[in-house]
C-alpha cells in the first residue's frame, strides 16, 4: 500500500510558535497561564497541562506573578487592554496572519465601510477580529449572507481557516446585496497550501485519512473537503480510531491533518498503516 502525506499537513507555522512558546514559559515560570486551550487537539492539551500549563476562563483566576500566553488565534481587544491594565507579563503568540487581518478590517472600517467577516459563529479567532472595529457582521454560510440587507459600502474579510468555496459561495451571494463590495482574501497561505494539496491528493487516492480533533473546525473543514472529491475519507484524531478494514482493497492513502494536529500524531498514523498494509500483504 502506498502512503503519501501531503507537505503541509498538521501545524502551521502560527499554531507551531504558540506551541513552543508555552512549553518554554512553562519551562522557564514554573507555570504558564491561558485563556481556554491554546490549540483544539487533546493529546498537545494534555502534554501541556503535563508541562505546567494551566488553563483559566478568565484574566482574574492567574496569579499576579504568572505569565498569561495570547493564543495564535488572537485575543480580543478588551482582553488585550485589561491584561495590560493590570500589568501582567503577556506572552504574544498572535500569529502574524491574524495580525493583518485585524488590520485589514480597521482598514476597511476607516474607509466607511461596514465589516462583514466569514467565519464560524464564536469562534475564538472571529470574535478577535471583531473586537478590532466598532460594529461587524459575521457570516457562516450563505443562508445567512441570504438574510443581510442590501447594504451602499461593505468590506469582506474571512477567518484564517475557511475554505475558498465556502467564501466563494457567500461572496456570490454579497455581490446581490452589497452596492460597493470590497472582498480581502484573508485565508492564510499555510491553510490554503494543506486545502490545496488535499484536493490534489484525493482525487488521486483510494483512501484519504484526516488526522484532527473533532472539537477542531479546522480538522472538520479538510474532511469536508477531501470528502466532496474522495467518499473514502476518514476523520481520525488518533491511531485508536482507525479501523483496519478500511483497507481491504487500498491501493493509496492519502494523508493530511488539521493546523492543531502534532507532528508525533501523523507519525503514529502512518506507522499503524503502514502496520495494517503489512498484515494485508501476509494473508
Ligand atoms: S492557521 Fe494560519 S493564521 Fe492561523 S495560526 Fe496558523 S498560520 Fe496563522
Amino acid at each position: 500500500m502506498k502512503i503519501v502525506i501531503v507537505e503541509d499537513a498538521g501545524y502551521c507555522f502560527g499554531v507551531r510558535n504558540a506551541v513552543n512558546l508555552a512549553f518554554k514559559a512553562a519551562d522557564e515560570y514554573g507555570d504558564v497561564y491561558m485563556l481556554g486551550h491554546i490549540v483544539h487537539n487533546e493529546s498537545v492539551i494534555k502534554d501541556l497541562e503535563d508541562a505546567g500549563a494551566k488553563v483559566v476562563e478568565v484574566l482574574d483566576d492567574i496569579p499576579k506573578e504568572c505569565p498569561v500566553l495570547f493564543r495564535a488565534h488572537g485575543t480580543t481587544d478588551s482582553l488585550w487592554r485589561k491584561a495590560q491594565q493590570k500589568e501582567m507579563n503577556i506572552i504574544d503568540a498572535t500569529c502574524p496572519l491574524v495580525r493583518e487581518i485585524h488590520d485589514e478590517v480597521k482598514k476597511l472600517e476607516a474607509n466607511d465601510r461596514h465589516v462583514i467577516i466569514i467565519g464560524d459563529h464564536g469562534h475564538d479567532e472571529v470574535s478577535g477580529i471583531a473586537s478590532q472595529v466598532k460594529d461587524s457582521i459575521v457570516v457562516a454560510t450563505p443562508e445567512e449572507a441570504q438574510q443581510l440587507p442590501k447594504m451602499k459600502r461593505a468590506g469582506v474579510v474571512c477567518q484564517s481557516t475557511q475554505t475558498i468555496e465556502n467564501v466563494q459561495v457567500i461572496i456570490d451571494v454579497l455581490i446581490t446585496k452589497v452596492f460597493d463590495l470590497q472582498v480581502v482574501n484573508t485565508i492564510c497561505f499555510p491553510t490554503k497550501r494543506n486545502q490545496e494539496q488535499i484536493k490534489q491528493l484525493a482525487s488521486k487516492s483510494d483512501l484519504m485519512i484526516i488526522i484532527g480533533s473533532f472539537i477542531s473546525a479546522n480538522s472538520k473543514r479538510l474532511t469536508q473537503l477531501s470528502r466532496e472529491i474522495n467518499p473514502k475519507t476518514y476523520q481520525v484524531n488518533s491511531v485508536k480510531d482507525i479501523d483496519p478494514a478500511w483497507f481491504n482493497g487500498i491501493e493509496k492513502v492519502g494523508i493530511s491533518a488539521g493546523s492543531s494536529t502534532p507532528d508525533y500524531l501523523i507519525e503514529e498514523v502512518k506507522f499503524k498503516i503502514e502496520e495494517i498494509s503489512k498484515s494485508i500483504a501476509e494473508v
